[in-house]
């Protein structure tokens, strides 16, 4: 297999979700969410390190679905602005 360039990784964001579809990858995304909740609890409530790997290995399958679902043609554009305006309201809060 050979490795990905970063720069290839959008279009293999844009081709996973042709290929699988919209609604499958929906519910991929909920599976994941519920992966990340379940091992950040695990390493930061019950303070396990050894979870923290899994945190690391979750965190990548959730961005990489969400990369997907940022790609649906009617979520793109809202996407981008309500992401502008959080950062820029988060920059205020933290004095940046
Ligand atoms: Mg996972």
């Amino acid at each position: 297999m050979e490795t990905l360039a970063e720069e290839e990784f959008p279009e293999i964001y844009e081709q996973a979700l042709k290929y699988f579809g919209e609604q499958a990858q929906a519910c991929q995304a909920m599976e994941e969410c519920g992966e990340l909740i379940r091992v950040l609890n695990k390493a930061f409530n019950r303070k396990d390190d050894k979870y923290l790997l899994y945190v690391a290995e979750e965190i990548a399958d959730l961005e990489i679905v969400l990369e997907q679902l940022k790609r649906i043609p009617e979520i793109s554009d809202f996407y981008k602005i309500n992401k502008m305006i959080k950062l820029n309201k988060l920059a205020e809060t933290i004095g940046g």
